[in-house]
């Protein structure tokens, strides 16, 4: 028997509007869906729809101002799940080494404990940065900062990971690689992904399912459950999937279409 994956979150009827002394705002309106434990879920819309919004409202930086956010921990308990956030840039600090960035969030919240360094040093040396602790963000490659974002991010123990175009700084060449790269060792990690990304194809040779959304106020306009057939593992093999075109084609004619 398989057993039922529940939903680490479920946003139902969310909406939420920006008040400033020129008016009203409304950027999200109505917005449900639920988000399954381990589940990579990519988030696509028009630019300016209230994408980094609906991210903010479940990282829990801005309260929704309608509907609601339940919870489901397979204990029952009712705390909100550990969030990592991965913005566009890697903002690593130049002034501290590698290393020391990557346990930034350790030492700002008095977690740094034996077994979480030990962490730490394992995703180091997992992510092939053993030899780059000591160097400044400056000294590596774009790949490489991202990486060690990710150890920073990794080092909290987060349970859901929101990624706001965490891939949109980097060259096409670069993010290919990347993108694909980070994915494989996110799910290695056995998290669960929330990204944003306006580009249709990372969507989905990343995620199990894409949202899109509609001009603002954001609603949900479709959701597209992703089955590629992968004969490999490399970068371009989502894309060069015989299911790929058609995955495209329907989410750029829903992206286009007027209602
Ligand atoms: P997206 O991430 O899809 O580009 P955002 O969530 O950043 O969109 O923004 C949605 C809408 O809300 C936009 O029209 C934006 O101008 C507006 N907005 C975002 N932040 C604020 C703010 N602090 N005050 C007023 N309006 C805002």
């Amino acid at each position: 028997m398989t057993e039922k994956v529940q939903n680490i979150i479920e946003l139902n009827n969310i909406g939420y509007s920006y008040h400033s002394l020129h008016g009203e705002t409304t950027a999200l309106k109505n917005i449900s869906f639920g988000v399954k434990t381990g589940e990579f879920l990519a988030i696509v819309g028009p630019s300016g729809c209230g994408k980094s919004t609906l991210l903010s409202i479940i990282a829990g930086l801005l309260q929704p101002e309608t509907g609601t956010i339940v919870v489901n921990n397979p204990d029952g308990s009712l705390h909100y799940p550990r969030i990592g956030y991965m913005l566009q840039h890697d903002h690593l600090f130049e002034w501290r080494t590698i290393y020391q960035n990557a346990i930034l969030g350790l030492e700002i919240n008095h977690m740094l404990t034996k077994d979480r360094l030990e962490h730490v040093n394992r995703l180091f040396h997992d992510y092939d940065l053993d030899k780059f602790k000591d160097k400044r963000p400056s000294e590596l490659s774009g790949g490489m900062k991202q990486r060690a974002a990710l150890i920073r991010t990794l080092a909290m123990d987060p349970q859901l990971l929101l990624m706001d175009e965490p891939f949109s700084a980097l060259d096409y060449q670069t993010r290919l690689m990347v993108s694909a790269d980070i994915c494989k060792l996110i799910r290695a990690a056995g998290k669960t992904m929330i990204i944003i990304t306006h580009d249709l194809s990372e969507a989905i040779s990343l995620a199990d399912r894409v949202l899109i959304l509609s001009g603002r106020p954001a609603t949900v306009k479709k959701e597209l459950s992703i089955h590629l057939s992968l004969p490999d593992d490399s970068p371009l093999a989502a894309r060069n999937a015989p299911e790929f075109p058609n995955y495209f084609s329907q989410l750029w004619e829903e992206l286009i279409s007027e209602n």
